[in-house]
Protein backbone atom coordinates (compact mmCIF):
# COMPACT_ATOMS: atom_id res chain seq x y z
CA UNK A 1 0.00 0.00 0.00
CA UNK A 2 1.34 3.13 -0.80
CA UNK A 3 1.90 6.11 1.70
CA UNK A 4 0.75 9.43 2.02
CA UNK A 5 1.71 12.60 4.47
CA UNK A 6 -0.75 15.05 5.23
CA UNK A 7 -0.14 17.50 7.22
CA UNK A 8 -2.81 19.61 9.11
CA UNK A 9 -4.83 16.56 9.01
CA UNK A 10 -6.92 17.96 11.83
CA UNK A 11 -7.85 20.94 9.98
CA UNK A 12 -10.84 21.70 7.52
CA UNK A 13 -8.67 20.50 4.35
CA UNK A 14 -6.75 18.68 6.07
CA UNK A 15 -9.20 16.26 7.44
CA UNK A 16 -11.44 16.25 3.72
CA UNK A 17 -7.75 15.10 2.10
CA UNK A 18 -7.37 12.47 4.57
CA UNK A 19 -10.76 10.71 4.01
CA UNK A 20 -10.12 11.07 0.26
CA UNK A 21 -6.86 9.10 0.04
CA UNK A 22 -8.30 6.53 2.41
CA UNK A 23 -11.01 5.95 0.00
CA UNK A 24 -8.90 5.69 -2.54
CA UNK A 25 -6.90 3.04 -0.55
CA UNK A 26 -3.91 4.29 0.19
CA UNK A 27 -1.85 4.46 3.85
CA UNK A 28 -2.65 7.83 5.55
CA UNK A 29 -0.76 9.51 7.65
CA UNK A 30 -2.20 12.47 9.56
CA UNK A 31 0.26 14.90 11.09
CA UNK A 32 -1.17 17.79 13.03
CA UNK A 33 -0.08 19.83 16.12
CA UNK A 34 -3.75 20.64 17.06
CA UNK A 35 -2.63 24.10 17.45
CA UNK A 36 -5.84 25.06 14.87
CA UNK A 37 -7.26 21.19 14.45
CA UNK A 38 -9.64 19.31 15.79
CA UNK A 39 -9.50 15.46 16.64
CA UNK A 40 -13.01 15.70 15.90
CA UNK A 41 -12.35 15.99 12.44
CA UNK A 42 -10.56 12.46 12.18
CA UNK A 43 -11.81 10.47 14.64
CA UNK A 44 -13.81 8.48 12.65
CA UNK A 45 -10.57 7.63 10.67
CA UNK A 46 -9.10 6.30 13.85
CA UNK A 47 -10.22 2.61 14.07
CA UNK A 48 -8.97 2.00 10.17
CA UNK A 49 -5.65 0.21 9.63
CA UNK A 50 -4.15 2.26 7.11
CA UNK A 51 -4.90 5.77 8.77
CA UNK A 52 -2.09 6.42 11.29
CA UNK A 53 -2.22 9.97 13.46
CA UNK A 54 0.79 11.49 13.94
CA UNK A 55 0.89 14.53 16.87
CA UNK A 56 3.81 16.24 15.44
CA UNK A 57 4.75 20.17 14.73
CA UNK A 58 5.90 20.20 11.31
CA UNK A 59 8.50 23.12 12.12
CA UNK A 60 10.24 20.72 13.84
CA UNK A 61 12.26 18.10 12.04
CA UNK A 62 10.03 15.41 10.59
CA UNK A 63 10.34 11.87 10.15
CA UNK A 64 8.32 9.18 8.48
CA UNK A 65 9.78 5.62 8.34
CA UNK A 66 9.91 3.77 5.55
CA UNK A 67 8.99 4.66 2.10
CA UNK A 68 6.17 7.78 0.98
CA UNK A 69 4.49 8.36 -2.15
CA UNK A 70 2.96 11.31 -1.49
CA UNK A 71 3.09 14.35 0.97
CA UNK A 72 0.26 17.19 0.68
CA UNK A 73 1.34 19.99 3.09
CA UNK A 74 -2.08 21.68 4.74
CA UNK A 75 -0.83 22.75 8.01
CA UNK A 76 -1.12 26.80 8.71
CA UNK A 77 -3.42 28.65 10.65
CA UNK A 78 -5.44 29.11 7.77
CA UNK A 79 -7.94 32.36 8.92
CA UNK A 80 -7.43 35.75 9.52
CA UNK A 81 -7.94 36.10 13.28
CA UNK A 82 -6.18 32.84 13.44
CA UNK A 83 -3.15 34.42 11.88
CA UNK A 84 -3.60 37.32 13.50
CA UNK A 85 -3.19 36.00 17.02
CA UNK A 86 -0.35 33.53 15.71
CA UNK A 87 1.71 35.46 13.65
CA UNK A 88 5.35 33.85 14.35
CA UNK A 89 3.47 30.51 13.83
CA UNK A 90 2.12 31.24 10.60
CA UNK A 91 5.38 32.59 9.23
CA UNK A 92 7.03 29.16 10.58
CA UNK A 93 4.74 26.57 9.45
CA UNK A 94 4.95 28.23 6.01
CA UNK A 95 8.75 28.61 5.56
CA UNK A 96 10.40 26.05 8.31
CA UNK A 97 7.74 23.50 8.21
CA UNK A 98 7.34 23.81 4.06
CA UNK A 99 11.75 22.94 3.99
CA UNK A 100 11.31 20.26 6.33
CA UNK A 101 8.59 18.56 4.32
CA UNK A 102 10.66 19.43 1.13
CA UNK A 103 13.86 17.74 2.43
CA UNK A 104 11.17 14.88 3.34
CA UNK A 105 10.31 15.31 -0.40
CA UNK A 106 13.58 14.96 -1.43
CA UNK A 107 14.52 11.86 1.19
CA UNK A 108 11.87 9.78 -0.05
CA UNK A 109 11.83 11.09 -3.28
CA UNK A 110 7.88 11.38 -3.17
CA UNK A 111 5.92 14.11 -4.86
CA UNK A 112 4.95 17.27 -2.87
CA UNK A 113 1.61 19.37 -2.99
CA UNK A 114 1.69 22.61 -1.57
CA UNK A 115 -0.92 24.45 -0.12
CA UNK A 116 -0.84 27.94 -1.04
CA UNK A 117 -3.59 30.33 -1.53
CA UNK A 118 -5.65 33.66 -3.36
CA UNK A 119 -3.74 35.44 -0.87
CA UNK A 120 -0.38 35.83 -2.43
CA UNK A 121 -2.37 38.01 -4.72
CA UNK A 122 -2.84 39.84 -1.72
CA UNK A 123 -5.40 42.96 -2.26
CA UNK A 124 -5.76 42.38 -6.21
CA UNK A 125 -5.66 45.06 -8.80
CA UNK A 126 -6.23 42.35 -11.47
CA UNK A 127 -9.83 40.81 -11.71
CA UNK A 128 -10.37 38.03 -11.93
CA UNK A 129 -6.69 36.77 -10.75
CA UNK A 130 -5.32 34.85 -13.37
CA UNK A 131 -1.85 32.41 -12.46
CA UNK A 132 0.09 35.23 -14.19
CA UNK A 133 -0.40 37.82 -12.27
CA UNK A 134 1.98 38.26 -9.40
CA UNK A 135 0.01 40.11 -6.23
CA UNK A 136 -0.68 42.99 -4.23
CA UNK A 137 0.88 42.53 -1.39
CA UNK A 138 1.71 44.51 1.76
CA UNK A 139 4.48 42.57 3.84
CA UNK A 140 3.96 44.46 7.03
CA UNK A 141 0.04 44.68 7.33
CA UNK A 142 -1.88 42.05 9.29
CA UNK A 143 -1.93 39.47 6.67
CA UNK A 144 1.25 39.64 5.57
CA UNK A 145 2.67 36.96 7.90
CA UNK A 146 0.46 34.54 6.14
CA UNK A 147 0.46 35.91 2.74
CA UNK A 148 4.32 36.74 2.87
CA UNK A 149 4.58 32.72 4.29
CA UNK A 150 2.75 31.43 1.69
CA UNK A 151 5.04 33.37 -1.22
CA UNK A 152 8.11 32.24 0.44
CA UNK A 153 6.73 28.48 0.30
CA UNK A 154 6.12 29.09 -3.44
CA UNK A 155 9.48 30.40 -4.12
CA UNK A 156 10.97 27.74 -1.61
CA UNK A 157 9.09 24.85 -3.69
CA UNK A 158 10.11 26.17 -7.06
CA UNK A 159 14.01 26.28 -5.80
CA UNK A 160 13.77 22.54 -4.42
CA UNK A 161 12.36 21.80 -8.21
CA UNK A 162 14.63 23.09 -10.01
CA UNK A 163 17.64 22.51 -7.46
CA UNK A 164 17.03 19.09 -6.23
CA UNK A 165 14.51 18.17 -8.57
CA UNK A 166 12.05 17.30 -6.26
CA UNK A 167 8.49 16.74 -8.03
CA UNK A 168 6.56 19.20 -6.77
CA UNK A 169 2.82 20.97 -7.11
CA UNK A 170 1.41 24.09 -6.51
CA UNK A 171 -1.96 24.52 -5.56
CA UNK A 172 -3.73 28.57 -5.11
CA UNK A 173 -6.46 27.47 -3.23
CA UNK A 174 -9.38 30.62 -3.36
CA UNK A 175 -12.19 30.46 -0.19
CA UNK A 176 -13.26 27.38 0.88
CA UNK A 177 -16.41 26.24 2.58
CA UNK A 178 -17.90 23.23 4.34
CA UNK A 179 -18.52 20.70 6.87
CA UNK A 180 -15.62 20.81 9.41
CA UNK A 181 -14.87 24.75 8.94
CA UNK A 182 -13.96 25.98 12.55
CA UNK A 183 -17.42 27.72 14.22
CA UNK A 184 -14.80 30.42 15.87
CA UNK A 185 -12.58 30.60 13.31
CA UNK A 186 -13.67 33.97 12.16
CA UNK A 187 -13.98 33.44 8.68
CA UNK A 188 -17.31 35.32 7.01
CA UNK A 189 -19.55 31.97 6.31
CA UNK A 190 -18.41 30.13 10.19
CA UNK A 191 -19.32 34.02 11.50
CA UNK A 192 -22.42 34.15 9.70
CA UNK A 193 -24.11 30.66 10.48
CA UNK A 194 -23.01 30.42 14.02
CA UNK A 195 -24.94 33.65 14.76
CA UNK A 196 -27.49 33.11 12.72
CA UNK A 197 -27.95 30.26 14.68
CA UNK A 198 -27.39 31.69 18.02
CA UNK A 199 -30.31 34.05 17.13
CA UNK A 200 -27.31 36.81 16.97
CA UNK A 201 -26.88 39.97 14.06
CA UNK A 202 -24.58 39.01 11.34
CA UNK A 203 -21.42 41.02 11.35
CA UNK A 204 -20.51 42.51 7.70
CA UNK A 205 -16.94 44.12 7.99
CA UNK A 206 -16.86 47.62 5.75
CA UNK A 207 -19.92 47.94 3.94
CA UNK A 208 -20.19 44.53 2.42
CA UNK A 209 -19.44 45.88 -1.07
CA UNK A 210 -16.20 43.57 -1.35
CA UNK A 211 -16.49 40.01 -3.18
CA UNK A 212 -15.36 36.83 -2.83
CA UNK A 213 -16.42 33.44 -4.64
CA UNK A 214 -16.73 30.28 -2.41
CA UNK A 215 -16.04 26.96 -3.62
CA UNK A 216 -17.50 24.06 -1.81
CA UNK A 217 -15.03 21.57 0.03
CA UNK A 218 -15.99 18.68 -2.02
CA UNK A 219 -15.39 20.24 -5.42
CA UNK A 220 -11.54 21.83 -3.80
CA UNK A 221 -10.90 17.98 -3.18
CA UNK A 222 -11.38 16.70 -6.18
CA UNK A 223 -9.59 19.50 -8.12
CA UNK A 224 -6.29 18.98 -5.68
CA UNK A 225 -6.47 15.30 -6.02
CA UNK A 226 -6.46 16.14 -9.87
CA UNK A 227 -3.50 18.13 -9.70
CA UNK A 228 -1.58 15.62 -7.64
CA UNK A 229 -2.08 13.40 -10.23
CA UNK A 230 -1.09 15.58 -13.08
CA UNK A 231 2.52 16.63 -14.29
CA UNK A 232 1.76 19.87 -14.37
CA UNK A 233 3.97 21.79 -11.82
CA UNK A 234 3.54 25.47 -12.00
CA UNK A 235 1.35 27.24 -9.37
CA UNK A 236 -2.81 26.08 -10.45
CA UNK A 237 -5.52 28.10 -9.26
CA UNK A 238 -8.37 25.95 -7.43
CA UNK A 239 -11.55 27.91 -6.46
CA UNK A 240 -15.19 28.51 -7.50
CA UNK A 241 -15.36 31.99 -10.41
CA UNK A 242 -18.74 32.63 -8.93
CA UNK A 243 -18.12 35.52 -7.27
CA UNK A 244 -20.67 37.33 -4.29
CA UNK A 245 -20.40 40.51 -2.01
CA UNK A 246 -19.83 39.82 1.26
CA UNK A 247 -23.65 41.60 2.19
CA UNK A 248 -25.18 39.22 -0.41
CA UNK A 249 -23.65 36.50 1.40
CA UNK A 250 -24.94 37.20 4.31
CA UNK A 251 -28.52 37.92 3.15
CA UNK A 252 -28.17 34.14 1.42
CA UNK A 253 -27.36 32.79 5.04
CA UNK A 254 -30.00 34.41 6.81
CA UNK A 255 -32.35 33.28 3.78
CA UNK A 256 -31.19 29.85 4.41
CA UNK A 257 -31.32 29.57 8.15
CA UNK A 258 -34.69 31.53 8.35
CA UNK A 259 -33.33 33.75 10.79
CA UNK A 260 -35.31 36.88 11.57
CA UNK A 261 -31.63 38.49 12.40
CA UNK A 262 -30.04 41.89 11.08
CA UNK A 263 -27.04 42.51 9.39
CA UNK A 264 -24.91 45.13 10.97
CA UNK A 265 -21.62 46.66 9.88
CA UNK A 266 -18.67 46.81 11.80
CA UNK A 267 -15.28 48.25 10.36
CA UNK A 268 -13.14 46.59 7.76
CA UNK A 269 -10.09 44.85 9.09
CA UNK A 270 -7.04 46.65 7.21
CA UNK A 271 -6.11 45.44 4.27
CA UNK A 272 -9.11 43.11 3.38
CA UNK A 273 -8.87 42.23 -0.04
CA UNK A 274 -12.08 44.43 -2.29
CA UNK A 275 -12.46 41.80 -4.67
CA UNK A 276 -11.29 37.63 -5.29
CA UNK A 277 -12.10 36.08 -8.01
CA UNK A 278 -10.11 33.18 -9.50
CA UNK A 279 -9.83 33.02 -13.32
CA UNK A 280 -9.55 28.62 -13.43
CA UNK A 281 -8.76 28.31 -17.13
CA UNK A 282 -5.68 26.00 -16.34
CA UNK A 283 -7.93 23.69 -14.03
CA UNK A 284 -10.20 23.46 -16.35
CA UNK A 285 -8.08 22.87 -19.53
CA UNK A 286 -5.35 21.16 -17.97
CA UNK A 287 -7.31 18.99 -15.27
CA UNK A 288 -10.49 19.09 -17.05
CA UNK A 289 -12.01 20.27 -13.47
CA UNK A 290 -14.40 22.84 -12.51
CA UNK A 291 -16.14 23.17 -9.22
CA UNK A 292 -20.22 21.36 -9.55
CA UNK A 293 -21.79 22.17 -6.48
CA UNK A 294 -23.96 25.28 -6.42
CA UNK A 295 -23.61 27.42 -3.38
CA UNK A 296 -27.33 26.89 -2.73
CA UNK A 297 -26.59 23.28 -2.69
CA UNK A 298 -22.87 23.60 -0.44
CA UNK A 299 -24.94 25.88 2.23
CA UNK A 300 -27.21 24.01 2.80
CA UNK A 301 -25.25 20.85 3.39
CA UNK A 302 -22.89 23.36 5.26
CA UNK A 303 -25.65 24.25 7.20
CA UNK A 304 -26.73 20.80 8.58
CA UNK A 305 -23.44 20.42 10.13
CA UNK A 306 -23.61 23.86 11.68
CA UNK A 307 -26.66 23.52 12.79
CA UNK A 308 -25.60 20.01 14.68
CA UNK A 309 -22.31 21.53 16.28
CA UNK A 310 -24.36 24.77 17.62
CA UNK A 311 -27.58 22.91 18.40
CA UNK A 312 -26.94 18.87 18.87
CA UNK A 313 -30.06 16.70 17.71
N1 LIG B 1 -16.26 39.20 6.92
C1 LIG B 1 -17.36 39.84 7.42
N2 LIG B 1 -17.84 39.45 8.65
C2 LIG B 1 -17.28 38.48 9.40
C3 LIG B 1 -16.15 37.81 8.88
C4 LIG B 1 -15.66 38.19 7.63
O1 LIG B 1 -17.91 40.73 6.77
O2 LIG B 1 -17.78 38.20 10.51
C5 LIG B 1 -15.74 39.60 5.61
C6 LIG B 1 -14.25 39.91 5.59
O3 LIG B 1 -14.01 41.26 5.96
C7 LIG B 1 -13.92 39.63 4.14
C8 LIG B 1 -14.88 38.51 3.75
O4 LIG B 1 -15.91 38.53 4.72
O5 LIG B 1 -14.15 40.76 3.34
C9 LIG B 1 -14.24 37.14 3.74
O6 LIG B 1 -13.53 37.01 4.94
P1 LIG B 1 -12.91 35.66 5.45
O7 LIG B 1 -12.30 35.93 6.76
O8 LIG B 1 -13.91 34.58 5.34
O9 LIG B 1 -11.77 35.30 4.40
P2 LIG B 1 -10.74 36.15 3.52
O10 LIG B 1 -11.21 35.91 2.14
O11 LIG B 1 -10.79 37.61 3.88
O12 LIG B 1 -9.44 35.55 3.84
Amino acid sequence: MEKVLITGAAGFLGSHLCDRFVQEGYHVIGMDNLLTGSLDNIAHLFPLKNFEYYHHDVTKFVHVPGQLRYILHFASPASPIDYLKMPIQTMKVGSIGTMNLLGLAKEKKARILVASTSEIYGDPDVHPQSEEYWGYVNPIGPRGVYDEAKRFMEAITMAYRNFHGVDTRIARIFNTYGPRMRLDDGRALPAFMSQALRGEDLTVFGDGSQTRSFCYVDDLIEGIYRLLMSDYYLPMNLGNPHEITIKQFAEEIIALTGAKQKIVYKPLPQDDPKQRRPNIEKAKQILGWEPRISRAEGLKMTYEYFKNKIHPL
